[in-house]
Formats: C-alpha cells, sequence, structure tokens
C-alpha cells in the first residue's frame, strides 16, 4: 500500500483566478471581438483549451516578444496575461486602437511599479528571472540600466552607484536566497527586496517541510510551461526527495514506475486547476484498491 499524502495548499493562485474570470466576463461581455489574449493566459494548457472553447483566441508563439506577437491583432480585444507586459506593449495596443483588458497579477504589477520607482532614484536594477519568460519581459523590456539575472554569470561588472536587486514572482526561495548573498559579495551596496509571492512561497515551503518524511517520490502537478510549477519540483529534489515526477494530468502517471514505493506526497502548481491534483491523487488510490485486491504484490 501506498500512504498519499495530499500537500496543502492547492488550486490557483489569487492572480491566476483573477486572470480567468477577467477573460470569462470578458467574452460574454459586448466588447469589441474577437478577443484574443496575448500569449497563454495562465501557464496551463487545460485551462487555456476550456477558454478556447469559449471563444477566446490565444496568440503564442514560442521565442517570440509579446511586442512583436501583438503585431499579429488589428482588432478587437486585446487581454494582457497574469504575467504583465511592459509599458511598450501598452503603448502599442493603444496606438492601435485595441480595447485593452488587462488580466496582470496584482503582485506583478507591484514589482513593476516598485522597479520604476527605485529608477526613478537612479538605481541600477538587477532583476532575477527566468530568460524569455514574460514575466521577466514584462519587467526588464526597454529599459536602460536593468539587468535580468538568470545565473551569477549574468552579473554585470562594474556597476557604480545605487543598485537594487529585486526579482520574478516565481523563483525558488533557495537559489533566490544564493543569489542574493552572491550579489551582496560583489556589491556590498545593493539594495534587496524579495518579491517572490505568497502563493509561490508557501508552496515551495510546504516541499521543504516534507524533508525527513521519508517521502519516496514526490509528484508535481502542472504545466511543463508553468515557471511555478518546475520550482516546486525543483525545491523537492533540494528537499532530498529521490524521485520526482511532473505530470500534467493524471493520465500520465506511470503507475508502473511507483510499485515498491511506500510514501508518496502530491503537490501542484498555482496554475494547476485543483481537479486534476485530485485526480491523480484518485489514480493513485486505485492502485492501492488493486493492492488490497490482490492484483498487485
Ligand atoms: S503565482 Fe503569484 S505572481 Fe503569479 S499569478 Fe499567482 S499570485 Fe500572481
Amino acid at each position: 500500500m501506498i500512504e498519499i499524502l495530499d500537500v496543502p495548499v492547492q488550486g490557483f493562485c489569487k492572480g491566476v483566478s483573477k486572470a480567468i474570470e477577467t477573460a470569462q466576463k470578458t467574452l460574454h461581455s459586448d466588447c469589441p471581438k474577437p478577443v484574443t489574449v496575448l500569449g497563454s493566459l495562465v501557464h496551463n494548457a487545460y485551462v487555456n483549451q476550456s477558454l478556447g472553447k469559449q471563444g477566446l483566441q490565444v496568440l503564442e508563439a514560442k521565442g517570440k516578444s509579446r511586442l512583436k506577437l501583438l503585431d499579429e491583432i488589428d482588432a478587437g480585444t486585446v487581454i494582457f496575461t497574469a504575467h504583465g507586459v511592459c509599458d511598450q506593449v501598452r503603448a502599442k495596443a493603444e496606438a492601435k486602437g485595441l480595447n485593452i483588458v488587462d488580466a496582470s497579477c496584482p503582485f506583478v504589477l507591484a514589482t513593476q511599479k516598485l522597479i520604476n520607482r527605485k529608477r526613478a532614484d537612479g538605481a541600477s536594477i538587477l532583476y532575477i528571472g527566468k530568460k524569455g519568460h514574460p514575466e521577466a519581459e514584462g519587467a526588464v523590456y526597454g529599459h536602460e540600466g536593468i539587468y535580468l539575472i538568470e545565473t551569477i554569470d549574468d552579473l554585470p561588472e562594474n556597476l557604480t552607484g545605487p543598485i537594487f536587486v529585486t526579482n520574478q514572482t516565481t523563483m525558488s526561495i533557495l537559489d533566490l536566497e544564493a543569489l542574493f548573498d552572491q550579489i551582496k559579495e560583489r556589491y556590498p551596496q545593493a539594495e534587496f527586496c524579495s518579491e517572490i509571492c505568497n502563493a509561490t512561497r508557501v508552496r515551495q515551503k510546504a516541499i521543504l517541510d516534507l524533508a525527513g518524511q521519508n517521502i519516496d517520490c514526490l509528484i508535481v502537478v502542472g504545466d511543463p510551461q508553468s515557471n511555478n510549477t518546475n520550482r516546486l519540483a525543483q525545491i523537492g529534489q533540494a528537499a532530498g526527495i529521490q524521485t520526482i515526477m511532473q505530470v500534467e494530468s493524471a493520465s500520465q502517471l506511470d503507475l508502473d514506475a511507483l510499485k515498491g514505493t511506500h510514501k508518496v506526497a502530491v503537490t501542484s502548481g498555482a496554475s494547476t486547476p485543483a481537479y486534476l491534483k485530485d485526480q491523480v491523487i484518485e489514480r493513485l488510490n486505485t492502485l492501492n484498491d488493486q493492492a488490497a485486491a490482490g492484483f498487485l504484490s
């Protein structure tokens, strides 16, 4: 029998819930049509497919910035995703005469405001984030004096004057601490402000709390595009869990790989619908039912 631990905190975070509600309201309003979302509304294929069935058009092209993607929308309503956009995207959408609906997460907007304030005070900004991620693009794009730091190798040499260090909201709390320490060594005068959002922090802390609980396998339910989901898997490794399985849904579970496993923990990203995690737990329970019925050893 497998002991199944349902790691607390599941379902959508506030930012994702708000973005989905905003998209649904917009689709059912009398706003100019078509309604096109600039990139994936949230990083979950199931959510995006369901909104697609309700008429939402999703404009996504790997490697293309939001600014470039906007060239492909000439009419109707554009929705900005939970990840936020840079000022140039807003200005371009306005100049094109599009009806704008902003579903940016308030926490992302708060980080952008903080950066703007510090830039106005004359600080160089070191923004710790993921290259190619829309939230990082929204925060750093087109601004002089903002540096996107993914690893310590990206740290610029010989900055002078005030320096402000902050980050993408969905980074790993462990990576961020380590990078802050490394940056402090080179730039002791820098001011630091962690902007990891609460939804990301509590999910990661819940995984770190699993250390020492003899968990054989951590199952992380979420979309591979979702940064906060991917970070949960990474934190699981840091917590010393031997096997990490990342799945989008119950159908991807490799039950054979779980044979002989005693204790499994299940968690999910902030953009994963709660029902997908519940279905994973249900499927694990069927494994236990089969074992109880003597089909499995
Ligand atoms: S993970 Fe955090 S920053 Fe991202 S949408 Fe959710 S609450 Fe907002």
